[in-house]
Parts: structure tokens; C-alpha cells; sequence
């Protein structure tokens, strides 16, 4: 597992979020809104949103249709749009408009979940934060970083528990980022591009 790590890190040596943001709120916006679109996608519309609405309250308090028309291009937007609008009224009464630095009171939010809650952790706050989303759950399973690796539906909190064990919490934030990259540039969901993948040595999974 650390071998294989330590080349993730020589082949992506700087990873970042792929989100666009600037505060937390933007960020923990930017990562609701990514649901069931790419993160490309969200930065398209995010200025836009960010400049209409800079606050909780300001977003709370927004006409929804207006909310709809500008984050209509990611799809699901009236769910979204109803989501976001629900969350900007939780924080703007009960954290008075700020985003919270814990992962209970992140979760405690409308709709925010452990991964949303550690992208904000780990990208906004520099607390140790793993997202596991379905890059870091398939490329944990091929590898076999993981002794659930044969289950089609693992849970992501377990997986969250048992890769994090192995690993330094200064670590982990960087390590989610570079299993999601590997995951979108080689190690495809239908076609992993294992002729060309620099663990093929090593993985089991490797024809
Ligand atoms: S060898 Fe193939 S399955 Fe294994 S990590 Fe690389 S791309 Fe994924």
C-alpha cells in the first residue's frame, strides 16, 4: 500500500480540489452542488452564484427561480436549489452564517454527509478530512487496499476507518485528492488504462 502510494505521489506530486472556492461557504456549496455532476461542470456556475449570493443569509433569503436559473446547467436543479436554500438557512440560524469546523456539526446540517463534510474539513480548514467517494472506493478495492475489496456495494464509512488507519492524518486529505485523479486519468470505472498505469506492477488487479 505505501509503495503504491509513494508512486501516486511522484505521478501526481500536487494535488488540489478540483473545486473553484475561496471561503468555506464556497467550498461547502461548490460540494453539494457537485452531486451527480463533474466538478468542471460546478466551476462553471459557481462565480456567478457566489457573486449573486456572498452570504448564508444572502442565499437563504434568495428567490429560488433565480437560484434554479443560474445552476440549471448541473441538472437536478430544483432539488439543488431546494437543498441549497436549506442548508444557507441552517448555517445563517444556527452558526450565524458560518461554516462550521467540526465534523458533528457539519453533518448535523441539512443534506451534508461524512464526505461532503471532509472535503470542507480538509480543503477549507486543514483538518484532517478522507473523503471516500466512488474514484477512492473503486481504486481501494482493485488494489486491495481494503479487505472488502469483493464487495460490489462496500460501506464508505468503513472504508473511510480502515484506510485512514493506515495512514498519517497529515496524509489523508492529500491521499483522497490523488486516488480520485488516478481514478478519473487510469483507473477508469469500465476501461482501467492498465497497459499504461504506473501500479501494474504491483496491482492485483492488473491483467
Ligand atoms: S493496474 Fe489497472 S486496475 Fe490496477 S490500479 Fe492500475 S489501472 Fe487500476
Amino acid at each position: 500500500m505505501h509503495e503504491e502510494y509513494a508512486v501516486l505521489c511522484e505521478v501526481i506530486p500536487e494535488p488540489r480540489c478540483a473545486l473553484d472556492f475561496r471561503t468555506p461557504l464556497q467550498l461547502l456549496i461548490a460540494t453539494v452542488l457537485s452531486a451527480q455532476t463533474t466538478d468542471k461542470r460546478v466551476n462553471t456556475v459557481t462565480p456567478a452564484l457566489f457573486a449573486a449570493y456572498p452570504t448564508a443569509a444572502a442565499l437563504a433569503a434568495a428567490n429560488p427561480q433565480e437560484v434554479e436559473d443560474i445552476i440549471h446547467p448541473l441538472g437536478f436543479y430544483r432539488a439543488k436549489t431546494k437543498h441549497l436554500l436549506g442548508l444557507a438557512a441552517a448555517l445563517d440560524e444556527r452558526f450565524g452564517g458560518e461554516v462550521p469546523r467540526t465534523m458533528e456539526e457539519l453533518t448535523s446540517l441539512p443534506g451534508v454527509g461524512r464526505k461532503t463534510a471532509n472535503v470542507v474539513l480538509g480543503n477549507a480548514f486543514g483538518v484532517p478530512g478522507f473523503p471516500v467517494d466512488t474514484h477512492v472506493l473503486r481504486v481501494t478495492g482493485r488494489l486491495r487496499w481494503r479487505a472488502d475489496w469483493r464487495q460490489a456495494h462496500p460501506d464508505p464509512v468503513k472504508v473511510e476507518r480502515e484506510i485512514t488507519a493506515c495512514f498519517d492524518p497529515s496524509e489523508w486529505t492529500d491521499l483522497s485528492h490523488r486516488l480520485i485523479l488516478f481514478g478519473r486519468a487510469t483507473c477508469h470505472a469500465r476501461r482501467p488504462d492498465c497497459a499504461d498505469c504506473p501500479l501494474n506492477d504491483t496491482c492485483p488487479s492488473a491483467p
